[in-house]
C-alpha cells in the first residue's frame, strides 16, 4: 500500500508518498504561501524536481496541485490518486481527546476542534489540511497521527502540575509532550541496533531541533518528557525560553507592559538561545559565533547543553538506569559541541564519550559516540517522523 503523510501549517502543505512494501520515500515536496502571493510547490520523485508557480488561496487547491504532481509526467510516481491507500495526517496536539492515532469520522473531526485551542497555529491549520484532503479524495481513508500520542503512557506523577487537581480535571492543564513520533521513532531505532527488545532498554532521546525535547522511554514507553501544556517548556530553544518561574513571567509583562498573550509570544519567539546570545537562533550562527570569540554565543551553547544535561541526569533517575542516550534532530545530528557538552561529566552514569568519533560530519546514518566498553551507549539517530506517521496509519487500516 502507498500511503500520503500530509503536514498542514497555517499556509504550507509537506507531504511525502511512502511506498509501505519497503517503506521508501516514492515522492516528496510541499507547498509554500498557501493563501499568500507568491504561492508554489515544490515536488520531488523520480529523482528529479519540479517547481509549480501557482496561485495556492486554500489547502484544497494545494491539495489538487500536489496530487496532479504525483501524477504528473517527470516527478509523477502514480498512474492513478486510487493508487493511495490512505492518509496519514500530523496533528500537533491532542490534549486528552485523543489518545492514539484515529480514523477522521466526522464526529472525530468535531472532537478535533476541541483541541485548537491547545495549538492554535498548528491544529486548526491540521484540520483545514484533513478536510481539503476528505473533499479531492472523498473515498480515500485518513488518520490522525499525533505528536503526543507517544507521551499517553506517562504516569500521572509524571504528567502532573502542582496545582488544584479538579482545575487539572476542569481545564486539562498538564503535560503533554511533543515530537512523541520522533522520539518513538529513534528510541524504536536504538533498540534495534543495540539488538535489544525495547523492553530491556532505559532510554534518554535527546529531539533537539528549533524545538527541543527530551525524554525518557523506559521498556519502550515514554514515562516523561521535558516539553508541557504546550511546546514552551523544557530546555531553552532556538527562540523560546524554556522553563520559567510564573512568576517572572507575570513581573516582566508588567516591566515591558505587555499583555498575557504578548508576554507568551515573548516568551515563545524572542527568547531562547536567540535572546541570550543577541545573535541568531540557528546553532550554526552560535557556532561560528563561539569559533570568533563571541561570549554570548559561548553562553548560549553552554545553556543548552547544560540544560539538556540535566534532564538526561534526571531522567536516569527517574528510570533509576540507563541504558542508552539518543540525539536527533537538526542539532542533535549536527552540532557536535551540544552533544559534547550534554555527556561531558556523565562518566558517574557510565557515559564514556568519544570526541573523535563525535566530531564526524554527519553522513545520515545511525554513529556510535560512546567509546567502546561504555556502559551507556550514546548514538546519533536520524529522524524520520514520517515514516512515523505512515506506519501508524497502515497499523490502523
Ligand atoms: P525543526 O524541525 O524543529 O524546525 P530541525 O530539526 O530542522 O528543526 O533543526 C533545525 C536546527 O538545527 C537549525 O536551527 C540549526 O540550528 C540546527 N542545525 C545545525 N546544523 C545543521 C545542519 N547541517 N542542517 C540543518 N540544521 C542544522
Amino acid at each position: 500500500m502507498k500511503i500520503l503523510v500530509v503536514n498542514a501549517g497555517s499556509s504550507s502543505l509537506k507531504y511525502q508518498l511512502i511506498d509501505m512494501q519497503n517503506e521508501k520515500v516514492l515522492a516528496k515536496g510541499g507547498c509554500e504561501r498557501i493563501g499568500i502571493d507568491g504561492s508554489f510547490l515544490k515536488a520531488k520523485g523520480n529523482g528529479e524536481e519540479k517547481i509549480y508557480q501557482k496561485e495556492l488561496p486554500n489547502h484544497k487547491v494545494a491539495i489538487e496541485l500536489v496530487l496532479h504532481a504525483l501524477q504528473d509526467e517527470g516527478v509523477g510516481v502514480i498512474k492513478s490518486m486510487d493508487e493511495i491507500g490512505a492518509v496519514g495526517h500530523r496533528v500537533v496536539a491532542s490534549g486528552e481527546f485523543f489518545k492514539k492515532t484515529t480514523l477522521v469520522t466526522p464526529d472525530v473531526l468535531k472532537t478535533l476542534e476541541e483541541t485548537f485551542e491547545l495549538a492554535p497555529l498548528h491544529n486548526p491549520a491540521a484540520a483545514t489540511g484533513v478536510k481539503a484532503c476528505m473533499e479531492v479524495m472523498p473515498k480515500t481513508p485518513m488518520a490522525l497521527v499525533f505528536d503526543t500520542s507517544f507521551h499517553a503512557t506517562m504516569p500521572e506523577k509524571a504528567y502532573l502540575y502542582g496545582i488544584d487537581y479538579d482545575d487539572y480535571k476542569k481545564y486539562g492543564v498538564r503535560k503533554y509532550g511533543a515530537h512523541g513520533t520522533s522520539h518513538k521513532f529513534v528510541s524504536a531505532e536504538a533498540a534495534k541496533y543495540l539488538g535489544k527488545k525495547p523492553e530491556q532498554l532505559k532510554i534518554v532521546t535527546c529531539h533537539l531541533g528549533n524545538g527541543s525535547s527530551i525524554t525518557a522511554v523506559d521498556g519502550g514507553k515514554c514515562v516523561d518528557t521535558s516539553m508541557g501544556f504546550t511546546p514552551l517548556a523544557g530546555v531553552l530553544m532556538g527562540t523560546r525560553s524554556g522553563d520559567i518561574d510564573a512568576s517572572a513571567v507575570e513581573f516582566l509583562a508588567r516591566k515591558k507592559g505587555l499583555s498575557h498573550s504578548e508576554a507568551i509570544t515573548y516568551l515563545n519567539k524572542k527568547c531562547g538561545v536567540a535572546g541570550i546570545s543577541g545573535v541568531s537562533s540557528d546553532f550554526r550562527d552560535l557556532e561560528a559565533g563561539f569559533e570568533r570569540g563571541d561570549e554570548r554565543c559561548a553562553l548560549a551553547l553552554e545553556m543548552f547543553s547544560y540544560q539538556t544535561k540535566k534532564f538526561v541526569g534526571a531522567y536516569a533517575a527517574a528510570m533509576g538506569g540507563l541504558d542508552c542516550i539518543v540525539f536527533t534532530a537538526g542539532i542533535g545530528e549536527n552540532t557536535p559541541i551540544v552533544r559534547e557538552g550534554v555527556c561531558a561529566g556523565l562518566e558517574f552514569l557510565g557515559v564514556e564519550f568519544d570526541k573523535e568519533a563525535n566530531k564526524k560530519k554527519n553522513d545520515g546514518s545511525i554513529r556510535e559516540l560512546s567509546a567502546k566498553g561504555s556502559k551507556v551507549k550514546v548514538l546519533i539517530i536520524p529522524t524520520n517522523e514520517e515514516l512515523v506517521i505512515a506506519r501508524e496509519t497502515a497499523e490502523l487500516l
